[in-house]
């Protein structure tokens, strides 16, 4: 597959902004540095940030197993996203896939940028339609998202089907796994050598528990993490984000542990749902969160709302009717949630 065959020949032609950072770089020496126009007054924060966020890749690169030139970082994985659309579709001619249910920022991506959607639905185990998916696609389907572990589903999608698609669709695989630290599976990162059209996503935002700083990364071949750079604001990463991310990247253990007390909590709740009786079904999880279906999702919504608990009402998502999605919180939010639960009419 060629790769550039896809990237918009406008992409292709941009010269990249070159900024002050990019031109001179080397911090090690004891420089002066007025080529920037920043304030000169030392207060941690008066110079622009390393647009290239160096240490914090060579950090995360060790974590995620991967070569630093492998990796893109976005103001969170919204904005890494955002850089694909523009970098692989063409407005108003282009299109990508969406697999619905599904997380529901790709949607809003392609509207902004004016590009279709074709939609094919999950199947009802919440697996992807390989066949339906690959007879869908055209000359113009630039990108496919999965989405593993799915948001809102909570599952997995099946190896098998997702190394056909990787195989057979001819445009750029994005596999999203916001929600890979709460799953068994390994990362689909340890076979972009594999896949040349693969970009997997990765964010600070789950299980790191640094939604506030707005750190999401990519992770593909060297020749798409250069294009996508190419193109992204020069400063994106801020440096308080690029400091903070350093320093809880130094202490990963809290992170696992935080993990581990999470999946111990989504078997409990799981388990004590079972006992609610207008829970009409229970689905399985790989993530930080459970869906479930009640008897009524409105009514059992605005039921805990009265209540000062906040869950997410799935209700109009497709094959997700009267569906609710439950985040795993803190041991004693968790036995909030199911007393409160339990003492409903
Ligand atoms: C939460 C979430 C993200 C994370 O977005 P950030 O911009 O990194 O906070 C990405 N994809 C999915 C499916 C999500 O649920």
């Amino acid at each position: 597959m060629n790769i550039q065959n896809l990237i918009r020949p406008n992409i292709l032609k941009l010269k990249p902004y070159a900024s002050a950072r990019d031109e001179f770089k080397d911090f090690e020496k004891s420089m002066t540095f007025l080529d920037a126009n920043e304030n000169p007054f030392e207060t941690g924060l008066n110079r622009y940030p390393d647009p290239q966020q160096s240490a914090l890749k060579l950090r995360l690169s060790t974590i995620k197993n991967c070569n630093p030139n492998q990796l893109l970082l976005g103001n969170g994985s919204d904005e890494v996203l955002d850089l694909i659309f523009r970098t692989f579709c063409e407005p108003g001619k282009d299109n990508v896939i969406l697999l619905p249910p599904t997380y529901g920022m790709y949607e809003v991506l392609a509207n902004l940028n004016n590009i279709e959607t074709i939609k094919i639905q999950l199947n009802t185990d919440f697996q992807p339609n390989v066949s339906d998916i690959l007879k869908a696609a055209n000359s113009n389907s630039k990108i496919l998202f999965l989405c593993s572990p799915n948001n809102p589903t909570a599952n997995s999608f099946e190896a098998e089907s997702m190394e056909a698609l990787l195989q057979k669709f001819k445009g750029i695989v994005v596999i999203d796994e916001a929600y890979t630290d709460f799953s068994d599976s390994e990362s689909w990162s340890s076979r972009l050598a594999e896949f040349p059209n693969l970009i997997v996503i990765h964010t600070l935002s789950k299980a790191y528990g640094l939604a506030g700083i707005r750190l999401g990364m990519g992770m593909a071949s060297p020749e798409i993490v250069s294009v996508l750079s190419s193109i992204k604001p020069p400063y994106n990463i801020n440096q308080l984000t690029q400091q903070t991310a350093l320093n809880k990247l130094e202490n990963l253990e809290l992170v696992t542990n935080q993990i581990q007390l999470i999946k111990n909590e989504r078997i409990r709740v799981l388990s004590a749902l079972q006992n609610i009786d207008f829970v009409k079904k229970r689905y399985p999880s790989d993530a930080n969160f459970i869906l479930v279906q009640v008897d009524d999702a409105n009514k059992r919504y605005k039921q805990l709302i009265e209540k000062e608990i906040v869950v997410r009402n799935r209700t109009k998502e497709p094959l997700c009717e009267n569906c609710l999605r439950f985040t795993i919180g803190t041991p004693d939010e968790n036995t909030k949630l199911l007393t409160v639960l339990k003492s409903l009419i």
